[in-house]
């Protein structure tokens, strides 16, 4: 067992805490994000990064929702595949909480199946997400974004204001570089951009971030899990 400190806010060893380098950003859209207990235990996951940056954000922890989340009424869960609508339909309406599922590939698809709640809850998703930039989780599907990013991406969105969320992103950035710095770029070769001698697109694949913290913005939601 380790006896290091670990920051309270960011969960990180305290010479690795984050927490002065994440910008205050005020939300219109609340945020809802519904983590699944194992995602819980990534120290990189990209969700903590959204609930201590933006102003009007709630991070639970479980596999349906707790009674936080089910107070916010007109709720909608990011997530695509038959059913779900894109985000452009939402824009021009009145605003609503947006939930998003943080777990891997299978574990959000099962908690949208197992739980009655979140099954009820009208589905959307991003037309066209941006190439993700979270580079240490393995994900085989293209288009898949980490977490933050599909929030990042779907405020922005909504909100007209491309950018506006940016700085959490380098949050994550400073993040994957002390990690990848961490592991040494030997190992980061070999686990992350071994791909890349085999085509273009593997590689592309392979450097995007895992099923975990990508599963719930994939585009094809009923893809055989790894
Ligand atoms: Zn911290």
């Amino acid at each position: 067992m380790s006896a290091r400190p670990f920051c309270p806010h960011c969960q990180r060893p305290l010479p690795s805490c984050y927490c002065l380098h994440v910008p205050r950003l005020h939300n219109r859209w609340p945020v809802r994000i519904l983590q699944h207990p194992q995602e819980a235990a990534h120290a990189l996951g990209t969700a903590r990064i959204a609930a201590l940056g933006l102003s009007d954000c709630v991070l639970s922890t479980g596999t349906a929702p707790d009674a936080a989340l089910l107070r916010l009424r007109d709720c909608v869960v990011l997530y695509p595949g038959e059913g779900s609508q894109p985000l452009s339909r939402l824009r021009s309406g009145p605003v609503t909480g947006l939930l998003f599922l943080d777990g891997t590939w299978r574990k959000s698809k099962r908690m949208l199946l197992e739980s009655p709640a979140l099954a009820a809850l009208p589905r959307y998703h991003l037309e066209s997400p941006e190439p993700s930039r979270y580079r240490i989780r393995r994900e085989p599907r293209a288009h898949a974004i980490s977490t933050l990013e599909a929030i990042v991406q779907s405020l922005e969105f909504l909100e007209g204001a491309p950018g506006r969320y940016a700085g959490l992103l380098s949050v994550m950035d400073m993040l994957v570089d002390e990690q990848i710095r961490h592991m040494g770029e030997d190992l980061y070769q070999r686990r992350y951009l071994k791909a890349e001698t085999e085509s273009p697109q593997s590689r592309h694949r392979s450097a995007e971030s895992e099923s975990a913290e990508c599963s719930d913005r994939n585009p094809d939601p009923d893809a055989p899990d790894r």
